[in-house]
């Protein structure tokens, strides 16, 4: 027998950092929410791909760790009492009386009022690089992320990719590594201008070495274990690396899954919203955090952060029908609970 659906005001689909601030957001406008992800645990790619990461960008924190970031979001969400569904992918999204019927793979229902859809990249995972053989390294010396910083301390690393990854962890492994070598096609980073200088004052000092413009080219080792990395010039001339370690920062593969297939105006695997709102093309679902797009959109945490705050306010008259919202500050009242 199928268990009853669960019924909340706002169904949030995706756990990550911008979905964690919109139950907040949504219980400071006295709406009840229930969070669902497909990953065992909250916090997104903040949790997932780069837990120990500081992050220098998020208002009122000059440097916050991502995993610190989460536990504060969800002791900032724990007042209003949020349910969580983990572990549970949502594939379908139903149109139903008073509002919407959100399904997971294994069958789990969700009534609610409004969805707000913060599933980031949707399902991601990392660009792998196609070099022969690299399956036998991964998880074993080819990381596509990096859990603890302490695993690589004494190793030799090589990072290949120019964008903020590749240099924030070249920066925070120069302090642990035995060294650091970062291989890049281009000879311009992507990354924060600030980084990049950073990463282009530890070369001129000496403390890591960059290989531009190279890519990576081969990969030498046995039974799993990396021995060196064959780099290649534009002109194909090759350089071999001795190296531990390979970390390919190549950005994530985004893939919207079934989020694809509910009827939203889309752009490139992101979902077109209104930027005042957050509205999607389908009344009563919004959309916030990486997975929305309109102009000038920033892939911002914080950026993300103001989207649940809209997404909230315009959401507030589907739940709360025929009552009028007047505008306040979080200080006016407090928040419940505390
Ligand atoms: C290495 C790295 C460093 C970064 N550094 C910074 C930084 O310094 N500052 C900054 O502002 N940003 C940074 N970012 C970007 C930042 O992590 C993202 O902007 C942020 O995570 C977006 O949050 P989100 O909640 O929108 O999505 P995500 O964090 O991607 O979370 C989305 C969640 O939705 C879930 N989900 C997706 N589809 C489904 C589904 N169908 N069913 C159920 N659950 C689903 C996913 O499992 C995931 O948990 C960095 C990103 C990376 C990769």
């Amino acid at each position: 027998m199928q268990d009853a659906p669960a019924s909340c005001d706002v169904a949030i689909i995706g756990a990550g950092p911008v979905g964690l601030f919109a139950v907040f957001e949504c219980g400071m406008l006295e709406m009840g929410c229930r969070v669902i992800d497909a990953l065992p645990a909250p916090g997104g790619q903040c949790a997932a791909l780069y837990p120990e990461k500081p992050i220098y960008d998020i208002p009122g924190y000059p440097r916050i760790g991502a995993a610190e970031l989460v536990d504060r979001l969800i002791e900032q969400a724990r007042p209003f009492a949020p349910a969580f569904d983990l572990g549970h992918a949502v594939t379908r999204l139903a149109a139903a009386e008073g509002g919407f019927v959100v399904e997971t793979l294994a069958g789990k229902k969700v009534e609610a009022r409004a969805v707000v859809i913060a599933a980031g990249a949707g399902a991601f995972g990392p660009n792998r690089p196609p070099l022969a053989g690299i399956e036998e390294f991964e998880g074993r010396s080819v990381f596509y992320l990096v859990q603890r910083r302490e695993d690589f301390r004494g190793r030799r690393v090589v990072i290949a990719g120019g964008g903020d990854s590749a240099v924030d962890w070249a920066l925070s492994l120069a302090e642990v590594a035995e060294r650091v070598i970062v291989i890049h096609r281009r000879g311009k980073f992507r990354a924060a201008p600030q980084s990049a200088a950073q990463l282009q004052a530890l070369a001129q000092e000496g403390r890591i070495d960059l290989i531009v413009p190279y890519q990576l080219h081969a990969l030498e080792g046995a039974d799993g274990q990396l021995a060196a990395v064959i780099v290649a010039d534009l002109a194909g001339q090759t350089r071999r690396l001795t190296a531990d370690c390979l970390l390919p920062f190549f950005g994530l593969a985004t893939d919207l899954g079934p989020l694809a297939s509910w009827g939203l105006a889309l752009d490139h695997n992101h979902i077109i919203v209104d930027p005042a709102t957050c509205a999607t093309s389908r009344p009563g679902i919004f959309a916030i955090g990486d997975v929305a797009t309109y102009p000038g959109k920033l892939k911002l945490i914080l950026s993300g952060f103001a989207e649940a705050a809209l997404a909230a306010h315009a959401i507030h008259p589907l739940v709360h029908r025929g009552e009028a919202l007047h505008f306040e500050y979080s200080t006016m009242k407090g928040v419940p609970g505390r």
